[in-house]
């Protein structure tokens, strides 16, 4: 098999067996690329993922071919070259990078490895390693000289760094001079300089409301960050340093034997350590450690790639040495990538229950955190929009712990001629319904109300509902099971079940399904206010409900009824007229609409009331609020509704009377400053005796 390593996604073992010199060159260039582009220019142009293939590609070459090795290869240098910018500093003990293990399998043999070095027998006693979280910033030296912070430097090519002291003086965190005694008169000490979780989120969000270009993670925020020539930026941005090693050190015997002894020294002088760090026994403590810091990744307050363990005694150290890279003494476990590159294939709309229409990504399957991911959230089409996602790109996919996957952003170097925009459908994809979008939301709703079969369930609980047709013994579970097996796809269907299909079914015996039937048969006795609340038009409640039956009188004029006409009803404005006149439009409303009245659906004809002209309630608004003395609200709104009023719940300028009882609030403040009439309830009483007589 040849390999191919012009394709995107490499895999180590797409190398072959017998792997070519070219093969070798040619991943050797590109991982030069991709090491400028992150370590020089802070702006990767692949993901750390399918950059670790590269590298573990290339390792698998050079060591099938040792002699192939040349000192330029990306495994025997460590970081990038300094920028020029910045002042160069010589590092007087090298920076290293560390030797990564994916599995615990490379953890046992990096075990194995470091007791063959001790020459220490099976069953020795464990090892004790320093188990540190390993979080994604960029290592920093910090050069004290008699306990007065001198300079930092950054990694650099390991040998040579960039000096970011004015950077790194504004760190709150980092003292300028040490606390206590006993520094040596040199002290260098080494950790990695990271920028926290919720700074991050802070800062994108504001580039992103300002149109800048967001950082594609906290590391690259905290290097591009650090190395800014103007102090005043990183002093804004709050980032933080932990301390996890040391360059050099006069009168090094002063220092405890242990490493993480030297460390709780550091934070003795007032250097900031990482209170998450153990001690360890072991393979098994290693494993150990592995797991509750895993399970604790998402809670942390900073982004971590895995976990570093080190040998904790120093003595130790000088034995093992160093490899051209890295410690042989240490090792980073690195965790599944949270964050992957992938390709966004298309959009799709999935309808929920409620009708609303959500954007799904449609991905080239990665793994993101150890699960395989072909599809994630991209929330609605405003999100769409603001990250500028478009179908085609190339996409960072997100997936913490047991979070659902989204799409965090696109990778716009990466952005190929090709790509298409993204539109919201006009049709409800899953019934053809129209599309509507909520005034002033981001949300699209699919207007099919209970056509729509990924609104059925919801449709029909509504339409069982106490205040809708108020079916008894029509639960939730038995309304899912309906639907799952096909008997009931609209609510009309309800009218031609039987007991004996009911029955059959779960938790159903045939004395409750026949009680079932019979409140299915007895609903069908309703009123037209109740109907029209049932069929779920979007924002019309039961009060809206009734104002339209008092209004229209018959079912046929709500449903020809004009925007215009509806916008006179209490109660409607301009939205719910909108939806009103939608819903009766859709032909598959007017199935379901027509297959209820065959079914036998019917109301009382309504009374026509014969209003008396010279009242003073005839034709008006009324808003009843408030403890009433002479009887119940519901008397004295029948006695208003008798009298010719349309009774509604809310205050708005259509209302011609408040009638205020005792402890009426919110309702009559708003009348006041409406200049809506406000009745008391002497007065009411008193204007109906004047009707009466
Ligand atoms: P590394 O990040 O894998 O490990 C070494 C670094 O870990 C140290 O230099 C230090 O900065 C850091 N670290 C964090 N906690 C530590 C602790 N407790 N003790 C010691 N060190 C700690 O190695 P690297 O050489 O900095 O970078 C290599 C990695 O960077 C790659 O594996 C890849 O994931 C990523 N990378 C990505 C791209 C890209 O284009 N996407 C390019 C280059 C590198």
């Amino acid at each position: 098999m040849s390999a191919d390593i012009s394709k995107t996604q490499l895999d180590s073992s797409v190398i072959s067996n017998e792997p070519s010199l070219e093969q070798l060159n040619q991943l050797k260039q590109r991982i030069s690329q991709y090491d400028y582009a992150y370590y020089v220019k802070d702006n990767p142009i692949v993901s750390d993922a399918e950059y670790d293939q590269c590298y573990q590609a290339l390792s698998k070459i050079e060591r099938a071919h040792p002699e192939w090795i040349t000192e330029d290869s990306p495994t025997q240098r460590v970081g990038g070259q300094p920028i020029d910018h910045f002042k160069s500093r010589p590092h007087a003990v090298p920076m290293f990078s560390l030797s990564n293990a994916f599995t615990q399998d490379d953890l046992v043999s990096f075990d194995r490895k470091v007791r063959e070095k001790y020459a220490l027998l099976p069953e020795d006693s464990a090892i004790e390693y320093a188990a540190e979280p390993k979080i994604d910033g960029l290592a920093i030296n910090i050069r004290y000289e008699h306990g007065k912070l001198i300079y930092a430097a950054t990694r650099g090519d390991g040998v040579v760094g960039e000096d970011v002291t004015h950077n790194i003086r504004t760190l709150r965190s980092v003292p300028l001079q040490l606390l206590g005694e006993g520094w040596p008169s040199v002290l260098e000490v080494r950790g990695e300089v990271f920028m926290s979780k919720a700074t991050f989120n802070m800062l994108n969000e504001k580039a992103i409301a300002s149109g800048d270009k967001p950082f594609a993670n906290p590391r690259n925020a905290a290097a591009g960050t650090l190395r800014q020539l103007d102090p005043s930026i990183a002093a804004q941005r709050n980032l933080s340093l932990f301390l996890y090693g040391w360059g050099e050190i006069s009168e090094n015997n002063t220092l405890p034997k242990q490493y993480h002894q030297v460390i709780e020294q550091f934070s003795q002088w007032g250097l900031p350590t990482n209170s998450d760090a153990s001690v360890v026994q072991g393979v098994q403590g290693m494993a150990d450690y592995y797991d509750s810091l895993y399970e604790k990744r998402t809670t942390l307050p900073y982004e971590i790639d895995g976990i570093v363990y080190k040998v904790d005694d120093i003595s130790r150290h000088k034995v093992l040495g160093f490899t051209a890279k890295s410690p042989r003494w240490a090792i980073a476990r690195k965790f599944p990538a949270e964050e992957v590159w992938t390709t966004l294939h298309d959009i799709e709309i999935q309808v929920g229950r409620t009708g609303a229409l959500t954007p799904v990504a449609r991905l080239q399957p990665v793994l993101v955190g150890g699960v395989m991911v072909a599809n994630a959230t991209l929330h609605n089409l405003d999100e769409i929009r603001r990250k500028d996602i478009r179908i085609g790109d190339t996409v960072v996919v997100r997936r913490a712990g047991d979070v659902i996957p989204e799409v965090v952003t696109p990778v716009l170097t990466k952005r190929p001629d090709e790509v298409r925009l993204f539109e919201m459908p006009t049709q409800c994809p899953e019934c053809g319904s129209e599309v509507m979008k909520e005034h002033d939301k981001a949300v699209y709703r699919c207007s099919g109300g209970l056509f729509c079969p990924a609104q059925r369930k919801r449709a029909l609980q509504h339409f069982v509902s106490r205040k809708a047709l108020d079916i008894q013994g029509l639960g939730n579970k038995l309304i899912d099971q309906l639907i799952e097996k096909g008997w009931v796809k609209h609510p009309d269907d309800l009218f031609k079940l039987s007991p004996e299909s009911l029955e059959t079914l779960e938790r159903m015996a045939k004395k409750s399904a026949l009680k079932v039937c019979d409140a299915i048969e007895a609903s069908k006795q309703t009123t037209l206010p109740r109907f029209i609340y049932a069929l779920g038009i979007p924002e019309v409640g039961e009060v809206t409900a009734k104002s339209l039956a008092q209004h229209f009188v018959t079912l046929d004029k709500i449903r020809q009824a004009e925007k215009e006409a509806l916008i006179d009803v209490p109660d409607v404005g301009e939205i719910v007229a909108d939806n009103i006149v939608t819903f009766f439009k859709q032909p598959h409303n007017q199935e379901v609409i027509a297959g209820l009245l065959a079914e036998g659906v019917s109301w009382p004809d309504p009374k026509t009331i014969t209003v008396d002209e010279d009242s003073p309630f005839a034709g008006k608004v009324v808003v009843l609020t408030g403890t009433l003395q002479s009887g119940s609200r519901t008397e004295a709104k029948q006695k208003l509704e008798a009298l010719g009023a349309k009774m509604t719940g809310s205050v708005s300028a259509k209302t011609d009377f408040v009638i205020a009882g005792d402890k009426a609030g919110s309702k009559r403040t708003k009348a006041e400053a409406l200049g809506v009439t406000v009745l008391s309830e002497e007065e009411w009483i008193a204007m109906m005796g004047e009707t009466n007589g």
